[in-house]
C-alpha cells in the first residue's frame, strides 16, 4: 500500500503567520507544512486519517477526487476544521462518508459540526456533509483494509493512532500505553509525531519521539506534526538514517495487511 503525506505541520502550520525565521522563511518546500493528514491507498481504497483547515488545498494539489473513508485521531482543530468540505466528496459519490474513531471523538465531531447532524432540511441537497459515525473500539475492516486502532496518550487526552499492515500513524502523541505496545511489533514504518526538540506537554519533542522509534526498531521512521523550530535539511543530518523527517507529498510503499496482499 502507498501512504501520502497531505500535511506534515504542527496546528499553526509553517511558515506560521507574522513569523520572520529561518525556517518560515526558508525557500525549501519541504519546510512548508500544512497541517498533519495522511492518505493511504492500494488501488482499490482510499483511506484518510482526518481532515484538517488545509483538506481543500491538499485534496486539490494531490488532484484527489474521491476518498471511500475517513479515520480520525482525535477531534483537535488542527485535525478536523476541514471536514465541511468534504461535502463535495459526498457529492461526487452520490452516498454518505464513512467516519471512524473513537466514540468521544465523533461527539465532538457531533457538536463542532452541529448543523451537519442536525439539519432535517434534505432539500439542501448535497450543501452539507452527509456523515455516517463509526465508533471503533477494535480492530475493523474498512472498504476491505484492516485497521487497528492503536489507543495513544495525548497530554491527558487518550487518542487514536491506526496501525494498518506493515505503517503505524501516531500523530499529537506525547506517551504510548504498555497496552498499545503490544500492537505496534513487527512495523516496516512508524509515522510518529515530533514538534520541535524542547519538551512540550502534548507532544513528544524530537528527542522522545527517537527513544520511541529504538524502542519499536521499525525498518524506518518518519516524523510529522512538525513546527517551524525543526529546519528540514539540518535536523534531518542529525537524524539516525533510518528516521527522516516527512514533508508535504512525500509517498512512501508500507507492506498492506497479510490477508490483502
Ligand atoms: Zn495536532
Ligand atoms: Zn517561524
Ligand atoms: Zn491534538
Amino acid at each position: 500500500m502507498k501512504l501520502l503525506f497531505l500535511g506534515s505541520g504542527t496546528s499553526h502550520g509553517v511558515p506560521v503567520i507574522g513569523c520572520d525565521c529561518a525556517v518560515c522563511r526558508s525557500g525549501d518546500p519541504r519546510n512548508r507544512r500544512t497541517r498533519a493528514s495522511v492518505l493511504l491507498r492500494n488501488g482499490r481504497a482510499t483511506l484518510l486519517i482526518d481532515t484538517p483547515p488545509d483538506f481543500r488545498e491538499q485534496m486539490l494539489r494531490h488532484g484527489i477526487r474521491s476518498v471511500d473513508a475517513i479515520l480520525f485521531t482525535h477531534a483537535h482543530a488542527d485535525h478536523i476544521f476541514g471536514l465541511d468540505d468534504v461535502r463535495i466528496l459526498c457529492n461526487w459519490r452520490k452516498a454518505p462518508m464513512p467516519v471512524y474513531g473513537r466514540p468521544d471523538t465523533l461527539d465532538q465531531l457531533r457538536r463542532k459540526f452541529d448543523y451537519v447532524f442536525e439539519t432535517k432540511d434534505f432539500t439542501r441537497g448535497w450543501d452539507i456533509p452527509r456523515l455516517t459515525l463509526h465508533p471503533l473500539d477494535g480492530a475493523a475492516r474498512i472498504s476491505g483494509v484492516g485497521v487497528t486502532p492503536v489507543p495513544i496518550r495525548h497530554g491527558c487526552a487518550l487518542i487514536l493512532g491506526y496501525r494498518v499492515g506493515g505503517l503505524a500513524y501516531l500523530t499529537d502523541c506525547s506517551a504510548v500505553p504498555d497496552e498499545a505496545m503490544s500492537l505496534l511489533r513487527g512495523l516496516d514504518t512508524l509515522v510518529i509525531g515530533a514538534i520541535r526538540h524542547e519538551p512540550h506537554p502534548t507532544h513528544f519533542s524530537l528527542r522522545e519521539a527517537l527513544d520511541l522509534v529504538e524502542c519499536l526498531a521499525p525498518r524506518r521512521a518518519f516524523i510529522t506534526h512538525i513546527s517551524h523550530r525543526l529546519e528540514h535539511a539540518q535536523t534531518e543530518a542529525n537524524l539516525p538514517p533510518r528516521v527522516r523527517l516527512a514533508y508535504d507529498g512525500l509517498e512512501v510503499e508500507f507492506p498492506a495487511p497479510e490477508d490483502e496482499g
